[in-house]
């Protein structure tokens, strides 16, 4: 589902991310861990297109994001007939109208919810689906209530975001994702700014879409989150990936000495 190649990204003079290879298989749920300002954030954006690869390659479902090749014709080549191949500096990109479409194909949960505070729960689920789908209201309306009753809150439909706890925003924060049926769902630290009672109720959920084969790319650090659900955990320190594996190997018998330290740090 996703294939992340030689993976460059400098802000100025700032190596943030040094070379990441990365591979998703579709259902399987990858947990990234490290430090802050290891980078986890920037490889999430750079899978959404939020930011441009500077080098390397990202696919996502068999569509190629970013691509460096020094000619015309091979980059051409890797995007695909009509598939891209806006030319920016050395750099081979997806048009806009392409990076568009693919991001809606992309589920992204927030720290911070970025609910609409003006539209009621159920308005915030049902906005993305019709202007960026073109969905039929009244169809979007009946999945939106499918999807709060999902995520525990069929009881909240008409209720704004300020009136709902940090966890209930979560959720419908996840429901509005799940509206644009996306083929891959990105959480980036997705309960950090929770108070600690909450942040069960946000992972229940999410182990619920785990358990239902959703494609999952989880920035936490909630090590017993990725004990339980990772199918891969992912360790980065420094714009590279110090070491990845099931969490059997990564969290309970790690390789690394960044690795170990990281983990009786977070403990
Ligand atoms: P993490 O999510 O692991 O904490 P980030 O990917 O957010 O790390 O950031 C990695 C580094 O890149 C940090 O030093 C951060 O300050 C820097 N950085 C992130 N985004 C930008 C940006 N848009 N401009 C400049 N520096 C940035
Ligand atoms: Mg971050």
């Amino acid at each position: 589902m996703v294939e992340v190649r030689s993976v460059h990204k400098s802000f100025g003079s700032l190596d943030v991310l040094r070379g990441i290879d990365l591979d998703v298989r579709a259902g399987e749920v990858t947990v990234v861990l490290g430090p802050s300002g290891s980078g986890k954030s920037t490889l999430l954006r750079t899978i959404n297109h939020l930011e441009k690869v500077d080098s390397g390659s990202i696919t996502v479902d068999g569509t190629l994001i970013g691509y460096r090749r020094e000619n015309k014709a091979s980059a051409r080549r890797a995007f695909g007939k009509g598939g891209g191949g806006r030319r920016a500096g050395k750099l081979y990109e997806l048009r806009e109208r392409d990076v568009l479409r693919q991001r809606t194909r992309i589920g992204f949960v927030f720290q911070n919810f970025n609910l609409f505070p003006h539209l009621t729960v159920l308005d915030n689920v049902v906005e993305a689906p019709v202007a960026a789908l073109k969905r039929p209201r009244k169809d979007a309306v009946a999945a939106a209530r499918k999807l709060l009753a999902r995520v525990g809150l069929a009881d909240k439909t008409d209720a704004y975001p300020r009136q709902l706890s940090g966890g209930q925003q979560q959720r419908v924060a996840i429901a509005r994702a799940l509206a644009l049926e996306p083929k891959l769902l990105l959480f980036d630290e997705p309960t950090s700014a929770l108070d600690p009672e909450l942040v069960g109720e946000v992972l229940d959920v999410m182990q619920d879409l785990a358990a239902s084969g959703t494609t999952m790319i989880v920035v936490t650090h909630e090590i017993g989150f990725a004990r339980e659900v990772a199918d891969t955990v992912v360790f980065m320190d420094g714009g590279v990936i110090v070491e990845q594996g099931p969490p059997a190997e990564v969290l309970d018998a790690p390789r690394h000495e960044r690795t170990r330290a990281f983990l009786s740090r977070g403990a």
